[in-house]
């Protein structure tokens, strides 16, 4: 059995800090800003149509299908959001905006259950003959994630009527049975959702179904090579192999992160939570080898993942280059909820660390500072030329842009963002995780009875975390406070008592005692101004820095330091120091470095001029909200 098992905490308010002010911003603008692209009402942005095709595929209106295979996931996404957002901050007009789209989408169910308006409209007679490249399943699980956080908002169940009565029909079209198909998602989604709907439900149909699709992927014969030559098409003209859906294997046999990125890491959350929840160590175990693989030899230093742009996905190990990087927003997405199931699996700090990398960097970088613009790509080095002049940099948008036709990455930052306080502690019986800092009040239900926790702190900018501890009355339980692997010297103090030494396991300070109304626990994780270097073997970084303070990495803009970025040195022993940047009102990194000067000769045999340059450094995730401009997070070492 898998005993270390912690369940996320979902009673928490965020108070005050960067997270707070993302959610919020999340809550007032970005939800507003979805639902008008929703209606097609954003001018300049490409129409989503998404709510037309759900009232053309319940016959009210007249019309043709519009978008992607998968544009209902839109709504469906959006519904989560808005669920989320509801839990910490009721609102009527939302509340009955989203009751009148649940009520669409029910219009849009057929009558035996089947949910899909792509297929509805335009060939009800081919649902489910094309599970490769369309995305009938992939639209269920997001359907079923916003019926199960929907229910827990409002505890209505008019969403969870409608996926139940889905669900029921794709157990009855797949399955091991004789007259079912042995089919499973193209693109992973359903199998991490049918768990949430599972631990609502608690009914087993559920589990088995996501245990169905699970295991069944990648077994020979494989469904998608009979399900093409079904189709009259010829497999072998697919221009993917099958790696890139993650199944060129059975899950069992698999030791290496492959393929598009995002359905890697929805497959491999949704793998770690049937792990937990069938208690099976050896998926648990596989797990871990792709956790290793990942985070170890494919994963940016933003906490970005995806190399290449031709399958959105993974290409070897420590091939991570930065300016064509893929890195989509979701993929860092996909990983903040790997990682969360490998916390549930086993509480290491080293999996809240990626966590946390991913959020603040990758994640982040996803939305403008004023939450009305977005990236689906984040590179670590942008040159608005290149994105221009060169095919390899196509897919590379050197400004975030206002909606997408493929509208996947803002509506999943929305529902990410408006979630992130389930993210904050976890708990068993009588343990408390806390995975992130961030100023908050919690909640917190342990077998001896309620903890309340406040967490008052300015992280990720400030080093002072202070955590105050109300119990009704005095209670024996573990305080478990994660040292983040970047943080070198902590200090805690209990009471005001200083901790030495501090006890240590996986990461996680632990404080066991009976604790008293009003305890007190102070920790300063001292942000130092970090150097971080890469592998040798991330060729493109060779002879490179990174600078990171705290979690957030920092990046090199043209706005502050003029163009040709790629001349810019950074000695290794200069002194680098924080100062408040005033244009973006966030903590800069400056010093002095050199500049190596243009040339009046592209070769020359003499070695190039340099000069003195002052430089100065902002996060990573507040890039390009200043206007276009190169940017670079790895800078030449002198
Ligand atoms: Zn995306």
């Amino acid at each position: 059995m898998l005993t270390s098992a912690t369940k996320f905490c979902w009673n928490v308010r965020l108070t005050d800090g960067l997270l707070a002010e993302r959610a919020q911003t999340v809550r007032d603008k970005v939800i507003p800003y979805q639902w008008k692209a929703l209606n097609d009402d954003v001018p300049g942005a490409e129409p989503s149509r998404a709510l037309e095709n759900l009232r053309i595929a319940a016959g009210e209106k007249p019309g043709k299908f519009h978008g992607f295979v998968f544009q209902d996931s839109d709504v469906a996404k959006w519904l989560e959001a808005v669920a989320y957002s509801l839990m910490v901050e009721p609102n009527e007009e939302w509340e009955a905006r989203a009751d009148a789209v649940i009520g669409l989408v029910e219009r849009a169910q057929q009558s035996d259950g089947y949910l899909d308006s792509y297929y509805t409209i335009n060939s009800p007679h081919l649902r489910w003959t094309n599970l490769r490249d369309h995305h009938e399943l992939y639209v269920a699980g997001h359907f079923i994630e916003a019926a199960v956080a929907y229910y827990q908002a409002t505890g209505k169940d008019k969403l969870l009527m409608i996926v139940g009565r889905l669900v029921n029909h794709i157990s009855e079209v797949f399955g091991p049975g004789e007259n079912q198909k042995r089919g499973y998602p193209g693109h992973e989604e359903i199998e991490l959702a049918l768990i949430k709907l599972y631990r609502l439900t608690r009914d087993p149909a559920h589990l088995q179904l996501a245990r169905f699709f699970i295991e069944e992927r990648g077994r020979e014969p494989h469904y998608f090579t009979l399900e093409a030559q079904a189709r009259g098409d010829d497999p072998s003209a697919y221009r993917f192999d099958y790696s890139y859906s993650q199944s060129h294997q059975p899950i069992r046999e698999q030791s290496a992160a492959e393929g598009h990125v995002v359905r890697a890491m929805y497959f491999f959350s949704a793998v770690a939570d049937l792990a937990l929840e069938q208690g099976d160590r050896e998926l648990a175990e596989v797990c871990g080898r792709l956790w290793e693989n990942t985070v170890n030899k494919r994963m940016y230093v933003t906490g970005g993942l995806g190399s290449q742009a031709y399958n959105e996905g993974f290409s070897t190990d420590y091939d991570l280059p930065n300016s064509t990087a893929y890195a989509e927003t979701c993929a860092s997405i996909g990983l903040v909820f790997f990682a969360q199931r490998m916390l549930q699996l086993a509480p290491k700090a080293e999996y809240a660390d990626v966590m946390e990398r991913a959020l603040y960097n990758g994640v982040l970088s996803g939305m403008s500072l004023r939450g009305t613009e977005f990236f689906y790509v984040n590179p670590l080095a942008v040159d608005p030329k290149l994105c221009a002049a060169r095919r390899d940099h196509s897919h590379v948008d050197p400004e975030r842009r206002g909606w997408f036709g493929c509208t996947c990455c803002p509506p999943n930052i929305a529902r990410l963002l408006a979630s992130i306080h389930s993210y904050i502690y976890s708990a068993s019986t009588d343990e408390i995780y806390v995975h992130l800092y961030t100023a908050n009040v919690g909640e917190i239900l342990l077998a001896g009875g309620r903890v309340s926790l406040r967490q008052e702190t300015a992280y990720p900018w400030d080093e002072h975390i202070r955590l105050t501890v109300d119990v009704e009355k005095e209670q024996e339980f573990t305080l478990c406070l994660r040292i983040p692997g970047w943080c070198s010297e902590p200090e805690a103090r209990l009471n005001g008592r200083a901790l030495q030494p501090l006890h240590r396991k996986d990461g996680y300070l632990r404080l066991h005692r009976a604790w008293s109304p009003g305890d007190t626990v102070e920790l300063i994780l001292p942000m130092a101004i970090k150097r971080i270097w890469a592998d040798p073997r991330v060729a493109e970084n060779v002879g490179k820095v990174a600078l990171q303070r705290g979690p957030i990495v920092y990046c090199f803009e043209e706005v502050d330091n003029g163009p040709d970025l790629a001349a810019l040195f950074l000695p290794r022993e200069e002194e680098l120091r924080v100062e408040q940047d005033l244009s973006l009102d966030l903590p800069a990194i400056v010093g002095r470095g050199v500049r190596r000067l243009p040339s009046a000769r592209l070769y020359s045999s003499d070695p190039p001029a340099e000069e003195e340059a002052s430089i100065k450094a902002v996060p990573y995730f507040a890039w390009n909200n200043r206007g276009p401009g190169e940017m670079r997070v790895w800078i030449n070492e002198l």
